[in-house]
């Protein structure tokens, strides 16, 4: 059978190669080819012999995801609908802002935990997906904007400067795909982001966070959403597995390896479900042996979630609960209509959503609003 070499970090490229009778520092040079420059032909690649390259050509591809949909915002906002070969695509989002640039990556098509207020978890749990659907989407995206660079990073900056693992799925319950596509997103070769500019948000599978602190330790980002257990268990159900307790030893354990000091806690504000002073009190309580900044974010509606959006003075007073503390908060804002798209959202409806969003490239309609404006607070 034909191997797609994205599936590949450079260790295992090199294992391949070595089985074909090649040098290993093959490897390098095709991960350079494929993730660096955007290359998938193997006659492109001109610092390697012919031969290699017409027996590559024989034994291997270079597949990239298919981009069913890209929809542009007028404030350089994209999205792409990437084809998973079943109903459901999964969607990937690039967000730029002041001196970054950030593209949201999914990792599972739908998933299996069922948090009560995610329109991904209420879809159910189709499959993983690969080591090259997941890199893919940077390499669709890096593709797509690389013409930009020119115009807008003379100094050869990168355009996806961050990448952060909050797109559709759990990805530690897809873990060894997630880790190698995050070794591939690390080397030097590839992508050379550095570990503090790759975020994995996770639910909170306590012993995924272990190997991964061992294996990767990228930036951690963790979805609390409530301050005990009682509540918690009811809206992420994950934590009757893994309850805060335990849950909290395990991000201090992994602050002992990661290279950031602290862990980022994700928090849905739901209206009078978590969103009260005494549930921020609990909270600065619940996470005090744990160096961490908060990140709020506005439950983003869908239909028949069950729940409402916090009002905005709620949301402030609880930030400012926190921030009284000593925290650093930052608070995630959705604007404009087509939230379906901002967190918790991705395709849940998405042959719905494909045919809206052929309608509005055809008819030429007002391009997506917004989708994620981080404000700093
Ligand atoms: N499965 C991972 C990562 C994907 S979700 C996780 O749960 O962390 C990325 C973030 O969006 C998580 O914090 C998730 O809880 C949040 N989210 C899910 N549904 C949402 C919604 N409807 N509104 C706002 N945030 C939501
Ligand atoms: Fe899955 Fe994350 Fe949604 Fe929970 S919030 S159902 S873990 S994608």
């Amino acid at each position: 059978m034909t191997v797609n070499l994205l599936d590949f970090n450079q260790e295992q490229l090199a294992t391949y190669f070595q089985g074909l009778g090649e040098k290993p520092f093959r490897a390098k040079q095709l991960m350079r080819w494929m993730h660096h420059f955007g290359v998938h032909e193997f006659e492109q690649m001109t610092d390697i012999a012919k031969p290699l390259r017409e027996k590559l050509a024989r034994e291997a591809c270079i597949v990239p995801p298919t981009v069913q949909i890209e929809q542009i915002s007028t404030d350089g906002t994209r999205k792409w609908l990437i084809d998973t070969g079943i109903g459901n695509g999964v969607e990937t989002v690039f967000i730029p802002e002041d001196g970054r640039g950030t593209l949201c990556v999914s990792s599972q098509v739908g998933c299996a935990l069922e948090c009560t207020f995610c329109s991904t978890g209420r879809q159910g749990f189709n499959r993983n997906l690969t080591v090259s659907e997941i890199i893919g989407q940077l390499w669709v995206a890096n593709r797509a904007l690389s013409s930009e660079l020119k115009v807008r990073d003379p100094k050869g900056d990168r355009v996806i400067s961050n990448v952060v693992m909050m797109g559709m799925g759990e990805p530690l319950a897809n873990f060894d795909n997630v880790v190698t596509a995050l070794q591939i997103m690390l080397d030097d070769s590839a992508y050379g982001l550095s570990r503090r500019r790759v975020t994995l948000s996770t639910s909170g599978l306590v012993p995924a966070m272990d190997r991964l602190r061992e294996l990767c330790p990228v930036a951690l980002a963790v979805s609390l959403h409530a301050p005990n257990d009682q509540l918690r268990d009811e809206i992420v159900p994950i934590n009757k597995k893994y309850p805060l307790k335990e849950l909290m030893a395990a991000c201090q354990r992994y602050l002992e390896k990661a290279p950031r000091d602290f862990v980022t806690f994700e928090y849905v504000m739901l209206d009078g479900v978590n969103d009260t002073l005494t549930h921020a009190k609990q909270l600065l309580e619940l996470v005090k042996s744990v160096p961490c900044k908060f990140n709020l974010i506005p439950f983003n509606p869908f239909p028949n979630s069950g729940y409402g959006t916090s009002k905005t003075d709620n949301i402030r007073r609880f930030r400012d609960v926190l921030m009284q503390a000593g925290h650093v908060v930052t608070t995630r804002k959705t604007r404009g209509e087509d939230i379906d798209a901002a967190c918790g959202q991705l395709a849940g409806k998405v042959q719905d959503k494909t045919k809206r969003a052929l309608h509005k490239i055809h008819s030429h309609e007002a391009p997506l609003h917004n989708l994620h404006t981080k404000v700093t607070t």
